[in-house]
């Protein structure tokens, strides 16, 4: 079988790669390295079976042949990543989008499109499920990914149903793990490197708001499942993990499991919008897909901190950059 994903150099996308190449399959990685990082590719990038286009999909694509799967991973996809790149990031899921789909259905191929709960918004409904139409300012500060995700789910529906295209739509909600950018500004990488640094753990607003953690490789489970299932077609399925906490509590499980003396500081909300609650109701995944997440937080958070051991103290290594 022959896979493309788009994205393959960040960090979700890398675990799927290597995913993919360790079934057998062929893979090629279509990638412009805007948040993605050669680091991630570095297991795999000599695998007989691995190509790797570097190429920006907002323009039309090269020639790469046929698929038998099509993964949509690209996008800037922390607020810091895509509130810098913010025309890029409405062009990737756009236009972006609009390329992989004509390829998709030019090779008769499966598709997916990594979709985000900030489709939701700031949700009043909790937990949120696939048919909450959700509470997102088409004008603030996050707009420029949340709405641009709404119009490439909107996008992908065109092409189920006017053109046919075996396509799903997955909503990810926060994921962490190794691999993941220690400079991208999300909560785990923050609060591990600070941690590791003995620096401040910079809480945002009274952290109380809420986020449900999922491992990467759970959720990496759950987007091969979600390509693979015939009754997925033209679906959207939440991925997640419903274990919901507060990011006060996160930044207290990650000093803890890191050993570290670093004080919790209180600063700034985040910019605007930040989602006060989230939580995924899985049931659509649990029963068309039979996924859920195996691995628990502190489990997770124990192989991060690992990682990032490893990646940022460990001189001997090669730069994280
Ligand atoms: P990431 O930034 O690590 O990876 C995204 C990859 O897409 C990067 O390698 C980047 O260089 C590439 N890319 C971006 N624009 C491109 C373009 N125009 N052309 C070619 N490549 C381009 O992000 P991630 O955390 O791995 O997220 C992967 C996908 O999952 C994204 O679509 C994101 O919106 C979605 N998602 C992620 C999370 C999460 O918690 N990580 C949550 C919800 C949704
Ligand atoms: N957050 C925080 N400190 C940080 C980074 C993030 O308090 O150093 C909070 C942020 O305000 C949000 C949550 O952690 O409420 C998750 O933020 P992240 O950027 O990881 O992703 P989001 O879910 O907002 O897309």
């Amino acid at each position: 079988m022959r896979a493309l994903v788009a994205g393959g150099a960040g960090f979700i996308g890398s675990h799927l790669c290597a995913r993919l190449l360790a079934e057998g399959h062929e893979v090629v990685c279509v990638d412009n390295f805007v948040t993605g990082r050669s680091a991630n590719l570095a297991s795999i990038a000599r695998h007989p079976s691995f190509a790797l286009v570097q190429h920006d999909l907002i323009d039309p694509l090269p020639p790469l042949g046929r698929f038998d799967e099509v993964y949509h991973l690209a996008s800037p996809a922390s607020p810091p990543g895509y509130q810098r790149f913010p025309v890029e990031t409405l062009r990737v899921n756009s236009e972006g989008t609009r390329h992989l789909l004509d390829l998709a259905a030019a090779s008769e191929a499966r598709f997916l499109y990594a979709s985000t709960s900030e489709a939701y918004g700031d949700p009043l409904e909790h937990p949120q499920r696939e048919d909450y139409r959700g509470n997102v300012s088409p004008t603030g500060p996050r707009s420029m990914y949340d709405e641009a995700k709404r119009y490439g789910e909107a996008l992908v529906m065109a092409y189920v149903r006017s053109r046919g295209v075996d396509a799903r739509i997955v909503r990810i909600f926060n994921t962490y793990g190794p691999n993941s950018d220690p400079n991208d500004g999300r909560l785990v990488p923050n609060f591990i490197t600070q941690a590791l640094h003995g620096q401040p753990m910079t809480v945002y607003g009274d952290g109380q708001q809420t986020r449900s953690l999922c491992f990467v490789s759970d959720l990496v489970d759950g987007l091969v499942a979600a390509i693979r299932t015939p009754a997925a077609r033209g679906q959207v399925i939440n991925l997640g993990n419903p274990d919901e906490h507060t990011v006060f509590d996160y930044a207290d499980l990650v000093r803890e499991l890191v050993g570290s003396a670093s004080p919790l500081v209180f600063t700034e909300p985040a910019v605007g919008d930040d989602p006060q609650r989230r939580r995924p109701d899985i049931t659509r995944a649990r029963e068309l897909l039979h996924w859920q997440p195996r691995v628990g937080l502190r489990e997770g958070l124990a192989e991060t901190i690992a990682y990032f051991r490893r990646e940022l103290l460990d001189p001997a290594l090669p730069e994280v950059r």
